[in-house]
């Protein structure tokens, strides 16, 4: 397919939906607004009715177009691009005198944000074409990186007697091995941290790929986290006991500690009112009757029983147990296997449903992003749009002109730049308009993403 031909084709499927997020959103305010008007609460319906054949509709063009073989195969010569690229920085034939990048699992915090720690500092080995050494003394938890997950390479491992030279602000040549700090620390931040993504791989992704950033995070993770033998056996016993079947929407609802300090609390049937969403569309696309499943990962387990008593027609997958693993008792070293089995298979699952303010739900859905040739619209996030830790920031460019209309937004001229904040899920984004600094509203279907990339300049010399 074209490029432009793919770069609409996803257009007017996130258009169609943020035509219905302002429609949505605006009968339910008038809703509340004219009580007892009953004609706003049947438009809500038909509206919705409408808005759901249109998207199957869309979404059924990978079907007609006859593109999914070149999706697919794509996808993977992508993929084992990148990994090939991985397995040779990582084994190199002496490992004494390879240049290399150190980082520890000292940050902390729990796992997910340990595992974004990691995937920053092997996109910096990448970069600077230095094989990733990972020091997990101490970790928190209760493994060893290597009794879960392969080991990063078969030829490097961390040795203390190496002269290890701290990183500077910018990779110095001379020194063998280096030692990154955390994100939060860098000092004179390198061009190729994300959003951005190699620049040699820019042009493909975006024609394959919705969101490139998610793809490129996501074989970062492919490689690290290939399980154990003991890790997939528990994995596949897992399944067997939880009963793991698609359909499946996987539900990540994040609780007790987040909610105190960094997130708003959103309510179950917040949740599952996407969760249907999801099912209606799926339904429209089948003659036979489809289960309605749930994969509820939480580390708030009176969810489950919530969640039974207030959706009986569901089925609740899950295990209400490894959600007991709050971070408390990760730091004392308690289970590191329950939020690897949540996280794992939410990633399975056909859709998410989730916060992307927690880290648990963002590694889940770069997961899943390797396993399909395109997953970025898989999901609904109930608070942010994805982003990753410590990142520069998200591009939008307008394509339409906006008026603001109201102090709450901004204006747009075609061409404009907007750092993204958000989006508000209502038909409206929140972004600060770089030529002219103001910050506010725009509506969403007025820009495009752009796709951000940089000279990951060492390794074009190598591969291409
Ligand atoms: P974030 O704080 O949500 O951004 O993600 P982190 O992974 O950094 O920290 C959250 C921690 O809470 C996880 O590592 C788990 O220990 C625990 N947790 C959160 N959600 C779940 C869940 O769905 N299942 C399990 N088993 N633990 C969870």
């Amino acid at each position: 397919p074209s490029k432009e031909y793919e770069i609409l084709r996803r257009r007017i499927f996130s258009n169609t939906k943020e035509f219905w997020y302002y429609i949505n959103s605006e009968l339910k305010s008038l809703g509340k607004q004219v009580q007892g008007v009953e004609r706003i609460g049947h438009m809500e319906i038909s509206v919705g009715e409408r808005y759901r054949s249109l998207l199957k509709d869309i979404s059924d063009l990978t079907k007609v177009d006859d593109y999914a073989t070149w999706r697919q195969e794509e996808s993977e010569n992508l993929s084992s691009l990148v990994q090939n690229r991985l397995d040779d920085l990582q084994n190199p034939a002496e490992c004494s005198k390879a240049k290399q990048l150190v980082c520890n699992l000292k940050k902390k915090c729990s796992f997910g944000c340990q595992l974004h720690h990691i995937v920053y500092c092997f996109i910096v080995a990448y970069a600077t074409r230095r094989t990733f050494v990972l020091d997990s003394e101490n970790w928190s938890y209760a493994a060893k990186w290597q009794n879960i997950f392969f080991p990063l390479s078969d030829t490097c491992s961390f040795s203390v007697n190496r002269t290890i030279v701290e990183w500077s602000g910018i990779d110095d040549k001379y020194a063998q091995v280096i030692f990154l700090p955390i994100i939060d620390e860098l000092r004179n931040r390198p061009s190729y941290l994300p959003q951005n993504i190699p620049y040699d791989l820019a042009s493909r992704l975006s024609t394959l790929h919705g969101d490139p950033i998610v793809w490129w995070i996501g074989q970062f993770l492919k490689y690290l986290i290939r399980p154990q033998a003991i890790t997939s056996r528990q994995l596949d016993e897992y399944a067997k006991k939880v009963k793991f079947q698609k359909p499946i929407v996987g539900v990540h609802i994040r609780r007790t500690d987040t909610i105190i300090y960094e997130a708003k609390i959103h309510k179950l049937d917040e949740y599952m009112t996407h969760v249907e969403e999801y099912y209606k569309i799926r339904q429209l696309q089948s003659d036979a009757v489809i289960i309605k499943r749930i994969y509820l990962a939480t580390d708030d387990p009176t969810l489950f029983t919530e969640a039974k008593l207030k959706y009986p027609e569901y089925e609740i997958i899950g295990d209400e147990e490894i959600s007991r693993t709050t971070d408390v008792l990760v730091y004392h070293n308690v289970a590191l296997n329950g939020i690897v089995d949540d996280i794992y298979f939410l990633s399975l699952c056909d859709y998410l449903v989730c916060t992307f303010s927690s880290q648990v739900c963002r590694t889940a859905y770069e997961i899943m992003n390797t396993l399909h040739p395109d997953a970025s619209s898989l999901y609904t996030s109930l608070d942010d749009v994805y982003y990753y830790g410590g990142q520069n920031f998200r591009l939008n460019k307008a394509v339409l002109a906006h008026e603001s209309d109201g102090p709450d937004e901004i204006d747009l001229q075609v061409n404009d730049e907007i750092h993204v904040a958000g989006n508000h899920w209502n038909g409206y984004s929140k972004g600060t308009n770089i030529r002219t600094g103001i910050t506010g509203l725009y509506p969403t279907f007025k820009v495009v993403p752009v796709i951000q990339s940089a000279n990951f300049s060492l390794h074009n010399e190598q591969y291409t």
